[in-house]
């Protein structure tokens, strides 16, 4: 498939006035933020239809809290922090261990049928890199299918919430620094522009972006491509995490085999049965996920291969049953066959740049979930801590924006448009060939030159783009490749072959705007030429 130009986008666009308030996204983080709002009036914009196309749905660990007697928000810091290699901002750390157990009682009150024990008190499980049970989990592997599902009832049955499903982000809206409502595209292409006093961005990640990843096609981070267009000031956009164990079996997106099958006792083996991982750390297969990441894809790139051999596990279907069913699926039974795995871009540490209140650089926008970057994840992003980033912050930007703008504006109803997925699983050409560069050149294990390369293509294609969509990929692609390249250190999940150690005088956050992105990429270009 081409990248033609469509006639749609060059259509003027029709004009909305919406509530005051914009929410794009409606996984976790849009979701969360719209029912603190209420019973304001807040209308939340979905390029797919609810329940699809978010990475929340899929999340199958749980969600981080300390609520048992023997655990502190003190510890939850301290494994953030070490988890973060160096970079957490420790006061943001501190605010999101601090109101996680308030956070949980929200989802409760939401609905969520989190486990419980025979006393009926929150069964808390434990997660690698966490020093105590922590994690709050629903049946197994199914935490984010049911939060979800509890909060898009919730999120039906508050009649202050308007949904709109099936538009996708196009650009900012913006007069001078100010951010006055977006402009968004139906599935048909056709241009709409929603003006808005406050806008929020809960779009999500950037896993899409890459050949091989655990995330919906539609993550393709978006909400950062616009926001940099704008101006806004991008953060940590090199440190992309990447899962050890996504299942190699020919499906994108892949299929997640979660942690806690290594916590239970899985091991990682290759085609001889050798424990490769026993080799590389002393914590093996329960090292950090970018050790063992890295592990996992030195032994692919040897022609050795990887599996996840969980044989020994008892009740595997009953107890992880979305692992269980992805299995099944592709013809494998994980009680007699190791499952063959691949690293998979999974989650993304970077961002629009906010501040502890969801504010960004720029007025009147706020972001929330994985399309911000507050500094809690540093570099690396500890298991479990991402829906709790995103309830804890979602619930701060709703109290901003209510401290803000006091007054409330009302619209009339918009006009809906059939809610269809935005997203065609079919990737043209040009997309195609940006997701295998960032799985080439920009994945786990990245060089100097390899980042030029990638910098000097993205940039052409950027340039070239017919669709807005390709563009959008683009932009999002080359901030990324261009904090990678800019980073000359290895530290959490960003790591350079060319310069494999951490260096003491990088150890704080990156911030860029695509104008200082697009130098970087002139400056890469100058070094190779
Ligand atoms: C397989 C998997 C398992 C995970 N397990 C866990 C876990 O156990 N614990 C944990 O803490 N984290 C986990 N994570 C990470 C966590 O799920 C995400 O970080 C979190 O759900 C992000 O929530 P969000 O609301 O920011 O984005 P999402 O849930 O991804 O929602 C994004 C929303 O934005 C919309 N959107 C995207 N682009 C556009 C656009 N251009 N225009 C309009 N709308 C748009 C989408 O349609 C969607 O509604 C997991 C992730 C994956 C993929």
């Amino acid at each position: 498939m081409s990248d033609a130009p469509r006639a749609a986008e060059e259509l003027t666009p029709q004009s909305w006035q919406a509530d005051d308030i914009v929410i794009v996204g409606g996984g976790l983080a849009g979701l969360f933020c719209a029912l603190k709002l209420a019973p304001r009036r807040v209308t939340v914009i979905t390029a797919s239809p609810i329940g699809m196309g978010a990475s929340s749905v899929w999340a199958q660990g749980g969600v981080a809290a300390a609520m048992a007697e023997e655990d502190s928000a003190e510890a939850h810091v301290a494994d953030t922090v070490k988890a973060g290699a160096g970079i957490v901002d420790q006061r943001i750390a501190e605010m999101m261990a601090r109101e996680a157990p308030d956070r949980i009682r929200d989802l409760l009150h939401y609905g969520v049928p989190f486990d419980r024990d025979s006393a009926g008190k929150l069964l808390l499980s434990r997660e690698a890199a966490h020093s105590a049970r922590r994690i709050v989990r629903v049946k197994g592997d199914t935490a984010g299918a049911e939060i979800m599902a509890a909060l898009i009832k919730a999120v039906r049955a508050t009649p202050s919430i308007r949904l709109v499903e099936g538009l996708q982000l196009d650009e900012l809206l913006t007069e001078g620094r100010y951010v006055t409502g977006i402009r968004v595209r139906t599935t048909e292409g056709r241009p709409i522009d929603v003006s808005a006093r406050a806008v929020v961005l809960a779009s999500g990640g950037a896993g899409g972006l890459y050949a091989v990843t655990t995330n919906p096609l539609g993550a393709r981070a978006i909400g950062m491509a616009v926001a940099a267009r704008a101006g806004a000031v991008i953060a940590d956009a090199e440190f992309v995490q990447f899962h050890p164990t996504a299942l190699d079996v020919g499906k994108d997106p892949a299929p997640l085999a979660t942690e806690a099958l290594r916590g239970d006792g899985a091991t990682l083996i290759n085609k001889k049965g050798e424990r490769f991982m026993l080799a590389l750390d002393p914590a093996a297969e329960l090292a950090p996920r970018d050790i063992v990441a890295r592990g996992v894809f030195a032994e692919i790139q040897a022609g050795r291969g990887a599996f996840l051999d969980a044989r020994k596990i008892e009740k595997f279907s009953d107890r992880f049953p979305t692992v269980f069913a992805s299995c099944k699926a592709a013809n494998i039974d994980p009680a007699h066959q190791p499952i063959p795995i691949s690293p998979a871009a999974h989650y993304f540490m970077g961002g629009v740049l906010t501040d502890a209140n969801g504010r960004t650089s720029l007025d009147g926008l706020w972001a929330a979930g994985e399309a911000a970057s507050t500094g809690a994840h540093g570099a690396n992003r500890l298991a479990s801590n991402s829906l709790l980033e995103a309830i804890v912050f979602a619930a701060r930007i709703a109290n901003d924006i209510a401290a803000v703008m006091p007054e409330k504006r009302t619209a009339k109803a918009l006009e809906m448009p059939p809610a269809r997925d935005a997203y065609s699983p079919e990737l043209n050409v040009g997309e195609q060939r940006l997701r295998q560069l960032m799985a080439a050149e920009v994945g786990v294990i990245r060089t100097g030159s390899g980042l030029a390369r990638a910098l000097n293509e993205i940039a052409a294609i950027e340039k070239g783009a017919q669709s807005k969509a390709l563009r959008d990929m683009a932009t999002s692609t080359l901030m990324i490749a261009a904090a990678a390249y800019a980073r000359t250190e290895s530290r959490g999940a960003h790591f350079r072959s060319d310069f494999p150690q951490p260096d003491p005088a990088q150890a704080k956050r990156s911030y860029f705007t695509l104008d200082e992105a697009r130098a970087v990429v002139s400056r890469a270009a100058a070094k190779a030429a």
